[in-house]
């Protein structure tokens, strides 16, 4: 959709209001961005009516763009359709939690079975897995090994059981060991027939489960819809977990789930390592079904940042380098997010990591790219990012004109009026520059820190003379 949505966005510039006629062909450029991310036909004509109708009747909102509402009108239906908030998962009120994964063969359930052993042991539970898939016993032992990497007990019994039968030893096994939660593995064919059903029928009565999660392929693609009202119908799901997103997929499957079994999906799978699971947030999903991977909430988290901020930056450029480093913190792998968390939160983001980053999104691409996603900044022109493009030379001569020290210790220079100077009269700008320059560094630790949800700290220190 990347250039999808862009041309329906420009298709509505200079409207003033959203109608029947002038949305027809952004909702075609939408619909056809839904189809391509494999969401099931019944759901995207439902979702396109379900927008068309609100788009039409909505007032404008003072200040925003008819194409940037219509675009917010897509997403929020998109963030409701899939359930709004996270979901998370329900436990007993007493006794064991019983956990039962349903699905195909090969999306996922033994990985997941115990990536989820792991992601409630991390929260303190005591859990075990049971392996009921007893046709093969390579599964059994695939489940029995991820136990061990994960070190969480594995009930098995080989494969001359019914899949029903080990469910009620292993559940009176975890019961007289006193476990939080159980986690039942299971079978899957290639498709859905009625000897599974049965056995999965079976299954779940034995256990009376707290959750039965239908795991779900991300590469499913139109038959998702399908797929899942037959489990919810004939087994009665409680929620699913979207498998593999780390792959290609867009992921349109997670749009149907919540559509047409009224079940929201609770977690997702990120990757083979067991590490990665994590809850499933809708608001990011409708970001990726769109194609447009971080940018609504990125317009959003700019609007955010644009209303806190008193600051008036003398280089607009360098609000737009903030929100380029704040998306790709949120974009980054987790390890070495929180490897940059730890450089802020210890004030370690100098000026050598600001010239870094600097010259990271000075790219033309990057600047009016991100620049565009701004709200009020409207298009830029060739001549804006020229002048964006000099402010940020005058920032790279005055930091090269600093003494290591300096770069590394921006508190030096808000502490000493003379170092300023020196700087200034060095790069060839003046002492307000350079001021400038070092009150917006502090600025940036500030929102940094606050973006990433670490709201305490990050004083701005005055600039002592
Ligand atoms: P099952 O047949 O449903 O039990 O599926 P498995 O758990 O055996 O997984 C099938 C394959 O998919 C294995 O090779 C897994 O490593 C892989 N897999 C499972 N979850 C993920 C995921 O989230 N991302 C990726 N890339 N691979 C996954
Ligand atoms: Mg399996």
């Amino acid at each position: 959709l990347t250039s999808g949505l862009e041309s329906a966005w420009n298709k509505l510039k200079g409207e003033e209001v959203l109608t029947k006629e002038n949305i027809a062909e952004p909702m075609r450029d939408i619909r056809r961005a839904l189809l391509e991310a494999d969401v099931s036909l019944p759901v995207v004509r439902r979702f396109v009516q379900t927008v068309s109708d609100q788009a039409v009747g909505t007032g404008l909102i003072r200040g925003v763009r008819p194409d940037q509402q219509l675009v917010k009108i897509v997403n929020d239906e998109l963030v409701k359709l899939m359930g709004g908030e996270v979901s998370e998962l329900v436990f007993a009120k007493s006794g064991p939690t019983v956990i039962l994964l349903a699905g195909l063969q090969g999306v996922g359930k033994t990985t997941v079975g115990a990536k989820l052993a792991l992601y409630l042991k991390k929260q303190g539970k005591n859990c075990m897995l049971i392996a009921g898939d007893v046709y093969r016993p390579a599964a059994i032992d695939q489940l029995v090994i991820l136990g061990e990497q994960v070190g969480v007990p594995v009930y098995a019994a080989g494969t001359e059981i019914k899949p029903a039968d080990i469910a009620r030893q292993g559940l009176e096994e975890a019961k007289k060991k006193n476990v939080d939660v159980v986690i039942m593995d299971t079978a899957g064919r290639l498709q859905i027939d009625k000897g599974m059903m049965d056995e999965l029928k079976e299954v779940k009565r034995v256990l009376n489960p707290t959750e039965v999660l239908l795991v779900v392929d991300a590469m499913t693609g139109q038959e998702a819809a399908a797929l899942v009202t037959t489990f919810n119908v004939e087994i009665g799901i409680t929620g699913a977990i979207l498998t593999k997103l780390d792959g290609d997929s867009r992921g349109g499957a997670a749009l149907s789930v919540k559509e047409v079994s009224g079940k929201p999906i609770k977690l997702v799978g990120r990757g083979e390592r067991m590490e990665d699971l994590e809850p499933f947030y809708p608001d990011r999903m409708a970001g990726r079904v769109l194609g447009m991977g971080d940018v609504l909430s990125f317009v959003e988290k700019a609007q955010e940042v644009v209303s806190i901020d008193q600051y008036e930056f003398p280089f607009f450029s360098l609000q737009n380098l903030l929100f380029d480093m704040t998306a790709r913190i949120e974009q980054m792998r987790q390890e070495d997010a929180e490897e940059l968390q730890k450089k802020i939160m210890s004030a370690k983001f100098d000026f050598n990591d600001f010239l870094k980053q600097t010259r990271a999104v000075a790219r033309m691409g990057s600047m009016s790219r991100v620049i565009g996603m701004i709200p009020g900044m409207g298009k830029v022109t060739p001549a804006q990012i020229r002048e964006a493009e000099k402010s940020l030379k005058v920032m790279e001569s005055m930091i090269e004109a600093m003494a290591p020290e300096e770069r590394e210790k921006p508190e030096l220079l808000a502490e000493s009026a003379t170092r300023r100077k020196r700087i200034a009269q060095e790069s060839g700008k003046t002492e307000q520059q350079v001021s400038q320059l070092v009150a917006q560094l502090f600025q940036m630790r500030v929102r940094m820190k606050n973006l990433m949800g670490v709201m305490e700290g990050g004083s701005l220190p005055a600039l002592n003379n």
